[in-house]
């Protein structure tokens, strides 16, 4: 496995792996790796030859400057992790290896799945998000490019921007890994107390209560059971019904709706989010 910090000289390797034939899997990342984003990476490893992770904390994607800031940065760790399973790591020595002379934004048109859930709570974030992906992919070429269904509006809103700038990548999302109690694996997570890492096991818990129960209750009825479960524990932003490929808010549970239940809250002073998916049977 190799560390490489220049654009150029990743794109230089790339180029020999593809002239001798080997396709290319890429999982952007942005560092303090733990099983979800290992998971991805095997998930790469058993599609294409040659499996890049950039590690990259993206600043452009931050509405808070003290939430980059704070971002933790272990490359040496996660390298350890890697090895064995990833081949290339691009971290990036500067910005400019990523956005060249100019930070300045495209704006893409989303057609309105950047407005809802984490859309209206962090403004600017899909923007730069887009952003860095787009000019990562123009970096790496990848063939294929795993990205974890826990940030399943980023899934989407990243299929849509290959549409736009019309890369050539298959765009794969990946299942939620969670920890044994159920919250989804975070590198927020390691910032909350045991008590607090503990008790965020309630969030799963609500969503799959919903999952369970959705023939018994009306959608109101099922987000006041819901929230009643994790108020107290958790400070909630939301907790919505979502039709999984528009994003448009759900109100009745009919048969066939592919469901996104997704939810944003805080403990400890960190923000956690997770979600899950069902069809109405
Ligand atoms: P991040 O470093 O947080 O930007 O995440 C990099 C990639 O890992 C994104 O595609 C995330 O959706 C994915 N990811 C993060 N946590 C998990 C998890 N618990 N399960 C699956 N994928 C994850």
């Amino acid at each position: 496995m190799e560390i490489l910090h220049i654009s150029n000289e990743l794109k230089a390797r790339i180029l020999l792996e593809k002239q001798a034939g080997r396709s290319i899997g890429f999982v952007p990342t942005m560092g303090a790796l733990h099983k979800g984003h290992l998971s991805l990476v095997k998930k790469a490893k058993k599609a294409c030859d040659v499996v890049v992770v950039s590690i990259y904390v993206n600043p452009t994607q931050f509405n808070v400057k003290e939430d980059l800031d704070k971002y933790p940065r272990t490359l040496k760790e996660d390298a350890k992790k890697l090895t064995g399973f990833a081949d290339l790591i691009f971290n990036p020595k500067t910005n400019e290896e990523v956005y060249g002379d100019s930070m300045e934004l495209k704006e893409y048109d989303f057609d309105g799945l950047d407005q809802p859930l984490e859309g209206s709570f962090r403004p600017g974030h899909f923007k730069g998000m887009a952003n860095v992906v787009s000019k990562l992919f123009s970096i790496v070429q990848p063939d294929k490019a795993f990205f974890g269904l826990k940030d399943y509006q980023q899934f989407l809103l990243v299929k849509k921007m290959v549409e736009i700038d019309n890369h050539p990548v298959d765009v794969i999302g990946c299942s939620i890994i969670r920890e044994s109690h159920g919250l989804a694996m975070s590198s927020r997570n390691e910032r909350l107390t045991p008590k607090g890492r503990e008790a965020a096991g309630i969030i799963f818990y609500a969503l799959n209560f919903v999952r369970k129960f959705y023939s018994n209750y009306s959608v109101e009825e099922l987000q006041t059971r819901a929230l009643f479960l994790i108020d107290g524990i958790l400070d909630v932003e939301y907790l919505e019904f979502r039709n999984a490929d528009t994003l448009e808010e759900i109100t009745e549970l009919k048969k066939g709706v592919h469901v996104f239940l997704s939810f944003a809250g805080y403990i400890d002073e960190v923000r956690l989010i997770d979600n899950i998916r069902f069809e109405v049977e």
